[in-house]
């Protein structure tokens, strides 16, 4: 047992650096990489330890000025036409690989789709835990480890968890829950190219064709303005004011899981807890009481403004603004007048 801890304890201290899983559609890195990237510095900083991005893809190497502008020092990279596009098999293999070579102490994964299945596989063949879904990183000041917050309980209890045996500490964390960093295109870094060694026949999917649904209409996590629904629309046809007023501001579409449940509206749409995390410019709420849960997934947002027509509804309690009426005569007269501007 005792030789046991030494091993490990010897292990451990191999471990160092921190590393941000890059995800990235055709070179375009997504937000919340970047957003990895500005909390990864801060936790590298405090550890005294380097931050590198790992990003996979296919002729992506041009993108590695945007990482260190976001704060990596190191980018590695792995890159082949079996890349090109995510998929589990190319991207687990290579991401166990490099953690077996490099030994970092600390990644972090986007709550994405993508995200969500590499993360948990990746920690299974290594051998160490996940913590999914994070909502706020820091250091804890007793140990210096990884201090990993996340809803529980339904979202009744925040959680914090350590990862005290074992390395990597690894945890997924939700997009939009930090903010995008000012990049700084005066920085560099280092690029450590690695080989794939990937073989066609890792890969037990075929990809055949992207199709696009509704990319501009449920964008959610990248939408700065978003005009959200929920179970006080009343019936399905009333959420064509909240369409109307999204398409004149130029945003994008929310629901409470009430109007989801409901049938009104598609789960792509949801925000909150078992939604999506957003942090919009501008969120209206409309219709909607403001439960814990609900608000879990869009408080970030830099100015809510509610329609509601019980003046004692909790989403009053995190609105910037707020009207107490009923939407049904609120969002034609806003319609109508942001149609002016
Ligand atoms: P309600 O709570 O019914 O509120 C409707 C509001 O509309 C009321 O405040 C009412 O005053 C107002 N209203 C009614 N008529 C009008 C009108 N004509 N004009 C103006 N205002 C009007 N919820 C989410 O949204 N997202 C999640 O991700 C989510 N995850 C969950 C996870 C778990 C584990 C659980 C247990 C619950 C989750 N919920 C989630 C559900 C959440 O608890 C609430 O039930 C839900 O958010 C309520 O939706 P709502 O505000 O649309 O409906």
């Amino acid at each position: 047992r005792e030789e046991e801890e030494k091993t490990v304890a010897m292990d451990k201290a191999e471990y160092k650096g921190v590393w941000v899983f890059i995800e990235q559609v055709d070179g375009h890195i997504r937000g919340v990489s970047h957003e990895l990237l500005g909390e990864g510095r801060k936790l590298a900083d405090a550890m005294g330890q380097e931050l590198a991005g790992v990003l996979i893809g296919n002729h992506v190497e041009d993108v590695s000025k945007d990482l260190f502008a976001s704060g990596a020092d190191k980018v590695y990279l792995v890159e082949g036409a079996e890349y090109s596009h995510y998929n589990t098999d190319g991207f687990t293999v290579t991401l166990t690989d490099l953690i077996k070579t490099y030994k970092p102490n600390v990644i972090l994964i986007g709550a994405t789709n993508d995200g969500r299945d590499l993360g948990p596989r990746v920690a299974c063949r290594i051998g160490t835990g996940l913590t999914a879904d994070c909502t706020n990183l820091d250091i804890d000041a007793e140990t210096g480890l990884v201090a990993w917050t996340r809803p529980a309980f339904g979202g009744n209890i925040m959680a914090t968890i350590l990862c005290p045996e074992h390395r990597p500490q690894m945890g997924t964390v939700r997009p939009k829950v930090f903010k995008r960093p000012v990049p700084d295109f005066t920085r560099t870094g280092e690029i450590v190219r690695v080989a794939s060694k990937v073989k066609p026949e890792d890969i037990r999917t075929k990809f055949i064709e992207l199709l696009q649904v509704c990319i501009t209409s449920c964008n959610l996590e990248e939408a700065e303005i978003i005009v959200s629904g929920g179970r006080g629309m009343c019936k399905p046809e009333n959420f064509k004011l909240i369409e109307d007023l999204a398409e004149v501001l130029g945003g994008t579409v929310g629901a409470s899981r009430a109007a989801v449940d409901a049938g009104w509206k598609p789960a792509l749409h949801q925000v909150g807890q078992t939604g999506k995390t957003v942090g919009p410019k501008i969120y209206i709420a409309c219709g909607i009481s403001g439960a814990i849960q609900h608000l879990a997934g869009m408080s970030s947002s830099d100015s809510v403004i509610a329609i509601n027509k019980d003046a004692d509804a909790p989403i009053f309690k995190v609105a910037d603004y707020g009207i107490v009426g009923d939407v049904m005569e609120v969002l034609p007269i806003m319609i109508e007048e942001f149609k002016k501007l």
